[in-house]
Protein backbone atom coordinates (compact mmCIF):
# COMPACT_ATOMS: atom_id res chain seq x y z
CA UNK A 1 0.00 0.00 0.00
CA UNK A 2 1.22 3.48 -0.94
CA UNK A 3 1.78 5.69 1.85
CA UNK A 4 0.49 8.85 2.51
CA UNK A 5 1.79 11.62 1.01
CA UNK A 6 3.62 14.09 2.48
CA UNK A 7 4.08 17.69 1.51
CA UNK A 8 6.82 20.54 1.38
CA UNK A 9 4.05 22.77 3.09
CA UNK A 10 0.56 22.41 3.41
CA UNK A 11 -2.61 24.14 4.81
CA UNK A 12 -2.67 23.71 8.54
CA UNK A 13 -6.21 24.97 9.68
CA UNK A 14 -6.53 26.42 13.66
CA UNK A 15 -10.05 25.50 14.16
CA UNK A 16 -11.56 28.81 14.22
CA UNK A 17 -11.67 29.88 10.55
CA UNK A 18 -15.31 27.62 10.25
CA UNK A 19 -16.32 30.43 13.23
CA UNK A 20 -15.05 33.39 11.09
CA UNK A 21 -16.35 31.98 7.83
CA UNK A 22 -19.68 31.02 8.85
CA UNK A 23 -20.09 34.16 10.84
CA UNK A 24 -19.77 36.09 7.13
CA UNK A 25 -22.55 33.38 5.50
CA UNK A 26 -24.87 33.76 8.62
CA UNK A 27 -24.60 37.91 8.13
CA UNK A 28 -24.77 37.62 4.22
CA UNK A 29 -21.26 39.56 3.96
CA UNK A 30 -20.15 37.36 1.22
CA UNK A 31 -18.41 40.00 -0.87
CA UNK A 32 -15.17 41.69 -1.38
CA UNK A 33 -15.70 44.04 2.27
CA UNK A 34 -16.90 43.06 5.68
CA UNK A 35 -16.12 42.64 9.15
CA UNK A 36 -13.47 39.56 8.37
CA UNK A 37 -11.72 41.87 5.77
CA UNK A 38 -11.50 44.54 8.60
CA UNK A 39 -10.67 42.40 11.04
CA UNK A 40 -7.85 40.59 9.48
CA UNK A 41 -6.35 43.69 8.30
CA UNK A 42 -6.59 44.76 12.26
CA UNK A 43 -5.01 41.66 13.52
CA UNK A 44 -2.17 41.76 10.62
CA UNK A 45 -1.43 45.70 11.94
CA UNK A 46 -0.94 44.32 15.65
CA UNK A 47 0.88 41.81 14.24
CA UNK A 48 3.32 43.63 12.29
CA UNK A 49 3.91 45.97 15.62
CA UNK A 50 5.60 48.21 13.84
CA UNK A 51 3.38 51.53 13.10
CA UNK A 52 2.45 50.22 9.64
CA UNK A 53 -1.35 50.02 8.04
CA UNK A 54 -2.26 46.89 6.10
CA UNK A 55 -4.38 46.42 3.32
CA UNK A 56 -5.58 42.80 2.42
CA UNK A 57 -5.70 41.83 -1.13
CA UNK A 58 -6.56 39.01 -3.52
CA UNK A 59 -2.93 37.73 -3.52
CA UNK A 60 0.67 38.74 -3.28
CA UNK A 61 1.51 39.38 -6.68
CA UNK A 62 -1.53 41.83 -6.58
CA UNK A 63 0.42 43.19 -3.38
CA UNK A 64 3.82 43.61 -6.00
CA UNK A 65 1.68 44.76 -8.66
CA UNK A 66 0.26 47.91 -6.55
CA UNK A 67 3.16 48.60 -4.69
CA UNK A 68 5.34 49.02 -7.96
CA UNK A 69 2.50 51.27 -9.27
CA UNK A 70 2.66 53.46 -5.93
CA UNK A 71 6.31 53.58 -6.42
CA UNK A 72 5.57 55.36 -9.93
CA UNK A 73 6.51 52.51 -12.08
CA UNK A 74 5.11 52.96 -15.91
CA UNK A 75 6.15 51.25 -19.55
CA UNK A 76 10.07 51.64 -20.10
CA UNK A 77 11.05 51.79 -16.66
CA UNK A 78 13.54 49.53 -14.87
CA UNK A 79 13.67 47.95 -11.45
CA UNK A 80 15.59 45.76 -9.92
CA UNK A 81 15.09 42.53 -8.97
CA UNK A 82 16.74 40.06 -6.85
CA UNK A 83 17.37 36.94 -9.51
CA UNK A 84 16.80 34.06 -7.11
CA UNK A 85 13.02 34.62 -6.17
CA UNK A 86 9.36 33.17 -7.00
CA UNK A 87 8.26 34.50 -10.27
CA UNK A 88 5.28 36.48 -8.08
CA UNK A 89 8.34 38.37 -7.03
CA UNK A 90 8.76 39.82 -11.33
CA UNK A 91 6.10 39.24 -12.80
CA UNK A 92 4.12 42.33 -11.48
CA UNK A 93 7.23 44.31 -13.20
CA UNK A 94 6.57 43.01 -16.52
CA UNK A 95 2.37 44.07 -16.41
CA UNK A 96 3.38 47.37 -15.71
CA UNK A 97 5.77 46.69 -19.19
CA UNK A 98 8.71 47.88 -17.19
CA UNK A 99 12.00 45.97 -17.72
CA UNK A 100 13.57 43.93 -14.86
CA UNK A 101 17.15 44.60 -13.79
CA UNK A 102 18.18 41.17 -12.21
CA UNK A 103 21.01 41.01 -9.19
CA UNK A 104 22.72 37.85 -7.56
CA UNK A 105 22.30 36.37 -4.22
CA UNK A 106 24.65 36.70 -1.19
CA UNK A 107 25.78 33.17 0.45
CA UNK A 108 24.91 34.05 3.96
CA UNK A 109 21.02 34.66 3.56
CA UNK A 110 20.80 33.78 -0.05
CA UNK A 111 19.11 36.80 -1.07
CA UNK A 112 19.78 40.04 -2.63
CA UNK A 113 23.80 41.12 -2.57
CA UNK A 114 24.45 44.70 -1.93
CA UNK A 115 27.56 44.98 -3.80
CA UNK A 116 26.13 43.70 -6.93
CA UNK A 117 23.05 45.44 -6.43
CA UNK A 118 25.26 48.88 -6.14
CA UNK A 119 27.26 47.46 -9.22
CA UNK A 120 23.59 47.30 -10.88
CA UNK A 121 22.05 50.93 -9.70
CA UNK A 122 25.29 52.41 -10.78
CA UNK A 123 25.64 50.99 -14.11
CA UNK A 124 21.63 51.66 -14.98
CA UNK A 125 22.43 55.29 -14.07
CA UNK A 126 26.03 55.51 -16.57
CA UNK A 127 23.23 53.33 -19.11
CA UNK A 128 20.96 56.98 -18.79
CA UNK A 129 18.11 55.26 -16.36
CA UNK A 130 18.12 55.24 -12.62
CA UNK A 131 15.81 52.12 -11.55
CA UNK A 132 12.09 53.32 -10.07
CA UNK A 133 12.23 50.65 -7.63
CA UNK A 134 14.14 47.41 -5.79
CA UNK A 135 12.24 43.98 -5.56
CA UNK A 136 14.09 42.85 -2.23
CA UNK A 137 12.83 38.61 -1.15
CA UNK A 138 13.30 37.09 2.23
CA UNK A 139 13.60 33.80 0.90
CA UNK A 140 12.56 31.01 2.45
CA UNK A 141 11.67 33.06 5.94
CA UNK A 142 15.53 34.34 5.96
CA UNK A 143 15.62 38.45 6.57
CA UNK A 144 17.54 39.88 3.99
CA UNK A 145 20.58 42.27 4.97
CA UNK A 146 18.60 44.63 5.53
CA UNK A 147 20.43 47.32 6.98
CA UNK A 148 23.09 47.15 3.97
CA UNK A 149 20.44 47.11 1.11
CA UNK A 150 18.18 49.58 2.40
CA UNK A 151 21.69 52.15 2.67
CA UNK A 152 22.16 51.61 -0.66
CA UNK A 153 18.54 52.12 -1.58
CA UNK A 154 18.49 55.20 0.47
CA UNK A 155 22.44 56.53 -1.31
CA UNK A 156 20.33 56.53 -4.25
CA UNK A 157 16.97 57.71 -3.53
CA UNK A 158 15.24 54.04 -4.77
CA UNK A 159 11.96 52.92 -2.69
CA UNK A 160 12.59 49.04 -1.72
CA UNK A 161 9.59 46.88 -2.14
CA UNK A 162 9.78 44.17 -0.07
CA UNK A 163 8.55 40.94 -1.03
CA UNK A 164 7.93 39.52 2.68
CA UNK A 165 5.47 36.81 1.23
CA UNK A 166 7.44 33.86 2.24
CA UNK A 167 8.75 35.76 5.61
CA UNK A 168 5.49 36.46 8.10
CA UNK A 169 6.68 36.54 11.68
CA UNK A 170 10.71 36.81 10.47
CA UNK A 171 11.78 39.49 12.25
CA UNK A 172 15.58 41.64 12.06
CA UNK A 173 16.88 42.86 15.17
CA UNK A 174 13.38 41.86 16.91
CA UNK A 175 11.32 44.17 14.37
CA UNK A 176 9.26 41.81 11.77
CA UNK A 177 9.97 41.90 8.46
CA UNK A 178 7.29 43.28 6.07
CA UNK A 179 7.69 46.85 7.66
CA UNK A 180 11.34 47.82 6.46
CA UNK A 181 10.58 48.74 2.70
CA UNK A 182 8.27 51.68 1.37
CA UNK A 183 5.78 48.72 0.69
CA UNK A 184 6.00 45.28 2.08
CA UNK A 185 4.53 42.32 1.06
CA UNK A 186 2.16 39.26 2.37
CA UNK A 187 1.15 36.27 1.22
CA UNK A 188 -1.70 33.70 2.27
CA UNK A 189 -1.60 31.04 -0.48
CA UNK A 190 -2.30 27.52 -0.05
CA UNK A 191 1.10 26.55 0.88
CA UNK A 192 2.48 29.85 3.03
CA UNK A 193 2.83 29.94 6.16
CA UNK A 194 -0.45 30.84 6.96
CA UNK A 195 -3.08 30.46 4.42
CA UNK A 196 -6.67 31.95 3.13
CA UNK A 197 -6.75 29.74 0.71
CA UNK A 198 -5.40 32.35 -1.57
CA UNK A 199 -4.80 36.34 -0.65
CA UNK A 200 -2.44 38.67 0.37
CA UNK A 201 -1.21 42.09 1.77
CA UNK A 202 0.30 45.45 1.22
CA UNK A 203 2.07 46.77 4.10
CA UNK A 204 1.93 50.44 3.85
CA UNK A 205 4.02 53.06 5.80
CA UNK A 206 1.33 55.37 6.31
CA UNK A 207 -2.70 55.94 6.02
CA UNK A 208 -2.26 57.86 2.80
CA UNK A 209 -0.22 54.63 1.29
CA UNK A 210 -3.51 52.21 2.51
CA UNK A 211 -5.72 54.41 1.15
CA UNK A 212 -4.61 54.69 -2.46
CA UNK A 213 -3.86 50.72 -2.23
CA UNK A 214 -7.55 50.15 -1.34
CA UNK A 215 -8.91 52.63 -4.07
CA UNK A 216 -6.68 50.85 -6.73
CA UNK A 217 -7.93 47.47 -5.70
CA UNK A 218 -11.04 48.63 -5.98
CA UNK A 219 -11.55 49.53 -9.65
CA UNK A 220 -10.18 53.00 -8.83
CA UNK A 221 -13.72 54.41 -7.99
CA UNK A 222 -13.75 58.37 -7.80
CA UNK A 223 -15.81 59.81 -5.16
CA UNK A 224 -19.46 60.88 -6.86
CA UNK A 225 -22.83 58.97 -6.20
CA UNK A 226 -21.90 57.34 -9.96
CA UNK A 227 -19.12 55.67 -11.17
CA UNK A 228 -16.67 57.97 -12.00
CA UNK A 229 -12.99 57.02 -13.11
CA UNK A 230 -9.89 59.64 -13.53
CA UNK A 231 -7.42 56.21 -12.90
CA UNK A 232 -7.02 52.40 -14.19
CA UNK A 233 -8.39 50.40 -11.22
CA UNK A 234 -8.02 47.00 -10.66
CA UNK A 235 -10.19 44.15 -8.62
CA UNK A 236 -7.81 42.94 -6.35
CA UNK A 237 -9.41 43.36 -2.69
CA UNK A 238 -9.44 40.16 -0.45
CA UNK A 239 -12.75 38.68 0.28
CA UNK A 240 -14.56 38.51 3.30
CA UNK A 241 -15.15 34.49 2.89
CA UNK A 242 -11.08 34.44 2.57
CA UNK A 243 -10.72 37.06 5.26
CA UNK A 244 -12.38 35.15 7.78
CA UNK A 245 -9.73 32.23 6.95
CA UNK A 246 -7.24 34.30 7.80
CA UNK A 247 -8.38 35.69 11.16
CA UNK A 248 -8.44 32.23 12.47
CA UNK A 249 -5.11 31.17 11.08
CA UNK A 250 -3.99 34.70 13.13
CA UNK A 251 -4.88 32.43 16.46
CA UNK A 252 -2.44 29.88 15.32
CA UNK A 253 0.42 31.83 13.62
CA UNK A 254 3.33 32.18 15.92
CA UNK A 255 2.30 28.28 17.33
CA UNK A 256 2.66 27.35 13.72
CA UNK A 257 6.10 29.11 13.62
CA UNK A 258 6.95 27.39 16.39
CA UNK A 259 6.79 24.36 14.90
CA UNK A 260 8.21 25.09 11.29
CA UNK A 261 11.35 25.89 13.62
CA UNK A 262 11.21 22.48 15.21
CA UNK A 263 11.16 21.14 11.63
CA UNK A 264 14.80 22.89 10.66
CA UNK A 265 16.27 21.44 14.29
CA UNK A 266 15.35 18.57 13.36
CA UNK A 267 16.70 18.70 9.84
CA UNK A 268 19.73 20.55 11.67
CA UNK A 269 19.91 16.98 13.59
CA UNK A 270 19.31 14.63 10.94
CA UNK A 271 22.34 16.27 9.11
CA UNK A 272 24.53 17.34 11.74
CA UNK A 273 27.09 14.38 11.05
CA UNK A 274 26.71 14.33 7.54
CA UNK A 275 29.77 15.82 5.47
CA UNK A 276 28.65 17.92 2.40
CA UNK A 277 25.25 18.43 3.49
CA UNK A 278 24.80 22.36 4.83
CA UNK A 279 21.08 22.87 6.64
CA UNK A 280 19.81 26.82 5.43
CA UNK A 281 20.11 28.64 9.15
CA UNK A 282 20.37 32.11 10.00
CA UNK A 283 23.96 33.39 9.71
CA UNK A 284 23.56 35.35 13.52
CA UNK A 285 21.11 35.54 16.31
CA UNK A 286 20.04 39.50 14.53
CA UNK A 287 18.50 37.04 12.32
CA UNK A 288 14.92 35.36 13.37
CA UNK A 289 13.42 33.09 10.43
CA UNK A 290 10.03 31.84 10.10
CA UNK A 291 11.80 29.24 8.37
CA UNK A 292 8.81 28.58 5.95
CA UNK A 293 10.31 26.27 4.20
CA UNK A 294 13.69 23.95 5.70
CA UNK A 295 15.87 23.83 2.72
CA UNK A 296 19.79 22.22 2.33
CA UNK A 297 22.54 22.60 0.10
CA UNK A 298 24.13 19.38 -0.97
CA UNK A 299 27.74 19.46 -2.18
CA UNK A 300 28.19 16.33 -4.32
CA UNK A 301 32.27 17.13 -4.10
CA UNK A 302 32.21 16.07 -0.01
CA UNK A 303 29.12 13.89 -0.66
CA UNK A 304 31.10 10.74 -2.16
CA UNK A 305 28.95 11.88 -5.40
CA UNK A 306 25.62 11.46 -3.83
CA UNK A 307 23.44 15.02 -5.23
CA UNK A 308 20.39 16.78 -4.61
CA UNK A 309 18.58 14.43 -7.14
CA UNK A 310 19.53 11.21 -5.56
CA UNK A 311 17.67 12.58 -2.29
CA UNK A 312 14.92 13.84 -4.29
CA UNK A 313 14.24 10.82 -5.97
CA UNK A 314 14.40 8.43 -2.96
CA UNK A 315 11.77 11.07 -1.36
CA UNK A 316 9.29 10.94 -4.09
CA UNK A 317 9.68 6.95 -4.79
CA UNK A 318 8.30 6.87 -0.99
CA UNK A 319 5.82 10.03 -1.53
CA UNK A 320 7.29 12.17 -0.07
CA UNK A 321 7.77 15.76 -1.60
CA UNK A 322 11.00 18.01 -2.06
CA UNK A 323 12.03 20.40 -4.41
CA UNK A 324 14.90 22.14 -5.88
CA UNK A 325 15.51 25.88 -4.87
CA UNK A 326 13.55 28.36 -6.98
CA UNK A 327 15.54 28.56 -10.06
CA UNK A 328 17.16 32.22 -10.49
CA UNK A 329 15.37 34.07 -12.88
CA UNK A 330 17.94 34.82 -15.35
CA UNK A 331 18.14 31.35 -16.19
CA UNK A 332 14.47 31.23 -17.18
CA UNK A 333 13.53 31.15 -21.02
CA UNK A 334 11.06 34.08 -20.16
CA UNK A 335 13.65 36.74 -18.70
CA UNK A 336 17.17 35.49 -20.29
CA UNK A 337 17.35 38.91 -22.15
CA UNK A 338 16.78 40.96 -18.84
CA UNK A 339 20.02 42.88 -17.37
CA UNK A 340 22.21 40.35 -14.95
CA UNK A 341 24.38 41.68 -12.39
CA UNK A 342 26.37 39.11 -10.13
CA UNK A 343 28.17 35.49 -10.04
CA UNK A 344 27.36 32.33 -9.36
CA UNK A 345 26.10 32.23 -6.22
CA UNK A 346 22.38 31.93 -7.26
CA UNK A 347 23.06 29.45 -9.61
CA UNK A 348 25.06 27.30 -7.84
CA UNK A 349 22.13 27.17 -5.07
CA UNK A 350 20.27 25.57 -7.32
CA UNK A 351 22.47 23.13 -8.19
CA UNK A 352 23.20 21.92 -5.04
CA UNK A 353 19.80 22.67 -3.01
CA UNK A 354 16.42 21.24 -1.42
CA UNK A 355 13.80 21.97 0.06
CA UNK A 356 12.14 19.81 2.30
CA UNK A 357 8.93 19.11 3.90
CA UNK A 358 8.46 22.00 6.38
CA UNK A 359 4.53 22.23 7.16
CA UNK A 360 3.31 22.66 10.61
CA UNK A 361 1.13 19.80 10.55
CA UNK A 362 3.55 17.25 10.04
CA UNK A 363 3.91 14.07 12.87
CA UNK A 364 6.43 11.92 14.21
CA UNK A 365 5.43 8.88 11.81
CA UNK A 366 6.25 11.19 9.08
CA UNK A 367 9.10 12.67 10.70
CA UNK A 368 10.08 9.11 10.57
CA UNK A 369 9.63 8.20 7.25
CA UNK A 370 11.90 11.27 6.31
CA UNK A 371 14.41 9.81 8.77
CA UNK A 372 14.32 6.78 6.79
CA UNK A 373 15.13 8.17 3.73
CA UNK A 374 17.84 10.39 4.61
CA UNK A 375 19.42 7.17 6.43
CA UNK A 376 19.06 5.42 3.77
CA UNK A 377 20.89 7.61 1.21
CA UNK A 378 23.42 9.04 3.00
CA UNK A 379 24.50 6.10 6.19
C1 LIG B 1 4.18 33.30 -2.95
C2 LIG B 1 5.11 34.37 -3.34
C3 LIG B 1 4.69 35.51 -4.02
C4 LIG B 1 3.32 35.68 -4.59
O1 LIG B 1 2.28 35.54 -3.70
P1 LIG B 1 0.87 34.96 -4.24
O2 LIG B 1 -0.05 35.20 -3.08
O3 LIG B 1 1.06 33.52 -4.55
O4 LIG B 1 0.50 35.76 -5.43
C5 LIG B 1 5.61 36.50 -4.29
N1 LIG B 1 6.88 36.38 -3.92
C6 LIG B 1 7.34 35.30 -3.27
C7 LIG B 1 8.77 35.25 -2.86
C8 LIG B 1 6.48 34.24 -2.98
O5 LIG B 1 6.95 33.14 -2.38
Amino acid sequence: MQNSKIWLSSPHMGGNERKFVTEAFDTNWVAPLGPNVNGFENDLKLYQKGDVEVAVLSSGTAAIHLALIQCGVVAGDEVICQTFTFCGSINPIMYQGATPILVDSEPETWNICPIHLEEAIKDRIDNGKKPKAIVAVHLYGMPYKIEAINQVAEKYNIPVVEDSAEALGSTYKGKKCGTFGKFGILSFNGNKIITTSGGGALVCQNIEDKNKTVFLATQARDEAPHYEHTSVGYNYRLSNISAGIGRGQMEVLDKHIGLRREMHEFYVKQFKDIDGVTVFSEPSDEYYSNHWLSAILINPLETNGITREDLRLAFAKVNIESRPLWKPMHLQPIFKDAPYYGGKVSENLFEQGLCLPSGSNLTDDDRFRIEKVIFKIFK
